[in-house]
């Protein structure tokens, strides 16, 4: 029995929650903790006649350390699941430590102010060194080893589908298949339809500025980055059909460089339609992708943040989206001296998710393995002092509750590679 704290009530974050509603063996109680305590309330009216896990609200602002670690020590969770906004990654963990709890997360630490100097000396530095220019990296949060590590806590990091899901099918891919992984790719593919011109499917901020900026990937050690959108292949996938998919820089690419032995390349490819393209070009090429504050009538107006005003909100786009995703991974490798390929994927029906939990796939592959990451944290079968990412630990109980919670897997042999 166990009590999560759980901060964000957004796409994911309802996901989430319902699925703690679902597994009250486990989460006897949970707080829904955000900015806008309306939103947090309501869920709560939804939910509480549905479920025996007791369910509290705050409103807290996760950009204040003291307001977060506040709630945590009036409330006493054993966890705090973070689905707010990657920006407030550091201030969250901050607040774990000074409470002494638990930490889980889906995203790693993003600035949401690009232009503030001291953020940008240390990434033009990361820049230089490492040889990507993402504005997210996982330096900031696995700077945080040692502190978790002293204070006997666990820090769970990327336990959503891409990064999270698609890292502990890396885990299991090299625990039960390979002796040596060589290669992986990452293929994220939505195929499906909402009808409107043009929306994203998780906060459109964070959505545009990853797919505008440049693709990387990693091969023999260094990473290799190209102009945005410049590598583009086309995939027959699974229950979706064909699709054009192009090669961004994704952040499980550095954690498994890292954390998966002798593994020569990784790539990450996403699917999108050509309106999508065009749509986000014209943006960019207008200047509404900015991330930094212009003056407009004597006010500072961030433009990325004006345009995810006027875009339709990813969780009301649950009824109208039809279609299914695919996620999964190809690995090359060799197992017994003999080489080797296999393809370990979730397929998700869009209507399916809504009409269990009134949200579209991609809140839904996001919010499910943040409970199970959750669910493993307070369990104490993913305990471990320090901060990890998911593929740290063993993928066989993430695995099994992928299956039982809603989003079963498929391995397959020989599937067709990606040139
Ligand atoms: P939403 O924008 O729908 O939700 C974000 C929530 O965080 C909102 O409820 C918002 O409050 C709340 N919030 C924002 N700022 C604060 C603050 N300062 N204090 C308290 N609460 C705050 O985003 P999504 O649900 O689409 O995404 C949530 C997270 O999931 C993001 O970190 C995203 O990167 C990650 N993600 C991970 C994926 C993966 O596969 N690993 C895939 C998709 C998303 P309010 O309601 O007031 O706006």
């Amino acid at each position: 029995m166990s009590k999560l704290m759980i901060v964000g009530c957004g796409g994911v974050a309802s996901v989430a929650i319902q699925k703690c509603c679902q597994n009250s063996e486990v989460f006897d109680e949970i707080m829904i903790a955000s900015r806008t305590l309306s939103k947090c309330e309501a869920l709560k009216e939804k939910l509480q006649p549905t479920t025996k896990t007791r369910i509290s609200t705050g409103a807290v602002d996760a950009n204040d350390m003291r307001d977060v670690s506040s709630w945590i020590k009036t409330w006493h969770p054993d966890a705090v699941l973070n689905v707010a906004l990657p920006y407030q990654d550091l201030t969250i963990m901050d607040a774990c430590l000074d409470a002494g709890v638990h930490y889980i997360d889906t995203a790693n630490y993003e600035a949401e102010d690009t232009e503030d100097p001291r953020w940008r000396a240390i990434y033009e530095e990361r820049c230089k060194r490492l040889g990507f220019t993402a504005y997210f990296d996982y330096s900031w949060q696995w700077a945080y080893q040692d502190k978790f590590k002293e204070a006997g806590l666990t820090a769970l990091l990327g336990s959503g589908f891409d990064p999270g899901v698609t890292s502990v099918f890396a885990a299991y891919a090299q625990k039960h298949y390979f002796d040596e992984i060589h290669t992986i790719d990452i293929l994220d593919c939505n195929g499906g339809d909402h009808g409107y011109p043009f929306a994203t499917n998780f906060n459109s901020e964070l959505n545009l500025r990853e797919v505008s900026a440049p693709g990387s990937y990693w091969e023999d050690g260094k990473w290799i980055e190209i102009p945005a959108m410049s590598i583009k292949r086309e995939y027959d996938f699974p229950q979706v059909g064909k699709k054009d998919m192009y090669l961004l820089h994704h952040e499980e690419i550095e954690s498994l460089a890292k954390n998966i032995p002798g593994v020569k390349r990784i790539r990450f490819f996403m699917t999108f339609g050509q309106s999508y393209l065009t749509h986000m070009k014209c943006l960019e090429n207008v200047g509404m992708l900015r991330t930094d504050p212009v003056n407009f009538r004597g006010q500072k107006i961030v433009p990325i943040q004006f345009l995810k005003e006027l875009l339709p909100d990813p969780a009301s786009l649950g009824p109208r989206t039809v279609g299914k995703t695919n996620i999964g991974c190809i690995f090359t490798g060799v197992k017994d001296g003999k080489e080797k390929s296999i393809y370990i994927y979730n397929v998700c029906d869009h209507q399916e998710c809504y009409k269990e939990l009134g949200s579209q796939a991609v809140s839904y592959t996001t919010g499910v393995p943040a409970m199970i990451g959750s669910m493993l944290v307070v369990n104490g079968q993913w305990q471990k002092p320090g901060v990890y990412n998911v593929e740290e630990f063993d993928p066989d109980p993430f695995m099994e509750a992928l299956n039982r919670w809603g989003l079963p897997w498929v391995v397959c042999e020989n599937p067709k590679l990606v040139d």
